[in-house]
């Protein structure tokens, strides 16, 4: 083991609640949140509603309040990273309604400030850090790849020419490890190379939409991080993959509220979004039967959802009261996968 800082993860499913602060400028409203506890507790309250009802508890590993920093999400996360590099794959996302701080969380608000950097930042910049330092014993090769799925259609984010073309889905266990081997792959070695890359990614993403939030709220975006480390006495190489996943928001979009195009993208979440669901339920009650064929998300990540891989999920809440119904949602299918 070149690391091994993960022996403390009970099992290979994690859950984090992240809560967002109110945003400047939002109109203070009554607050859902009523007591976060050191060990993954969450309570809250709607008061609109009287006695018993009004009060929920929740438990996740660990719950990240309103003040919480990048900095302190990302301590908590490192260790999980720090096991690519052993040869783990790794799978992170980022669940909850548009607006609950999902990308806040995996990107950051502004990525040319570091304090703000999120998950993925972080992350490759951490595994650069230690390659350098291991410079001497281990040569480590990153690549990356970013995808976007938009109505279970799967398209390349980091591709220089042109229109997008939909990519396929190779059957898992190729030898390369890469499930979507037409999109384009970027070895990187700084942080600054990551930071260009992601600027495509980002100018890519806006192509055909008509906004650009419109559309991120929408599709899954997944940011894979392909490490190979060679022992340079030994000539062991080790593999791992990093998934971090930008998941479309999980509201509920009912058939009175939306038709045509935003109806069939709604429907495309739902199924995908349940679908994942499925997936992480099964693995946790260690069924038999993993039902990873119901699309094309759960199809993307299939090698690096259960055996030995590791998944975290950041169940992201808004504060408001006005979320609630939204948020209850978010819990229960939290609930289910914890
Ligand atoms: P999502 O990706 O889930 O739609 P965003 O990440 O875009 O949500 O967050 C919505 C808004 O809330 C953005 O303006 C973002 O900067 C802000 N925000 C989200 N999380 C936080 C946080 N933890 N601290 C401060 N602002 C946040
Ligand atoms: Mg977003």
């Amino acid at each position: 083991r070149l690391y091994n800082e993960v022996q403390d993860l009970k099992g290979n499913i994690r859950v984090y609640c992240r809560i967002r602060p109110f945003l400047p400028g939002q109109s203070k409203k009554q607050t859902i949140m009523e007591y976060i506890g050191e060990n993954g507790e969450l309570v809250i309250v709607n008061s609109f509603k009287q006695g018993k009802d009004s009060r929920r508890l929740f438990r996740f590993n660990k719950v990240f309040g309103p003040t919480s920093t990048q900095e302190e999400v990302f301590m908590d996360t490192q260790p999980l990273i720090r096991s690519v590099l052993d040869g783990y794959n790794v799978c992170i996302f980022a669940y909850g309604q548009t607006g609950s701080g999902k990308t806040y969380t995996m990107s950051g608000p502004n990525i040319m400030s570091e304090e703000d950097w999120g998950v993925n930042y972080r992350a490759l910049n951490d595994l650069f850090q230690i390659s350098q330092s291991r410079k001497s014993s281990i040569a480590y090769e990153v690549a990356v790849q970013m995808v976007e799925i938009y109505n279970e259609q799967v398209r390349d984010l980091l591709s220089i020419n042109g229109p997008q073309r939909r990519l396929g889905i190779w059957n898992t266990t190729q030898p390369n490890g890469l499930a979507v081997p037409e999109a384009s792959i970027h070895p990187v070695q700084s942080t600054a190379d990551v930071l260009e890359l992601m600027n495509i990614g980002l100018m890519n993403r806006a192509v055909g939409a008509t906004a650009l939030n419109e559309r991120s709220s929408r599709s899954h975006s997944i940011l894979t991080v392909h490490v190979r480390g060679t022992d340079l006495e030994t000539d062991v190489v080790l593999r791992g993959n990093l998934h971090l996943v930008d998941l479309a928001g999980s509201e509920r979009v009912g058939r009175s509220e939306a038709t045509g195009d935003r109806l069939r993208e709604a429907q495309h979440i739902n199924k995908s979004l349940s679908a994942l669901g499925d997936v992480i339920f099964a693995l946790a009650q260690k069924s038999p039967h993993v039902p990873y064929r119901n699309s094309k998300l759960t199809q993307v990540l299939q090698t690096s959802l259960g055996g030995q891989a590791k998944t975290l999920m950041f169940v992201q809440l808004n504060p408001d009261i006005d979320s609630y119904s939204e948020t209850i949602s978010t819990l229960k299918f939290a609930e289910r996968v914890s």
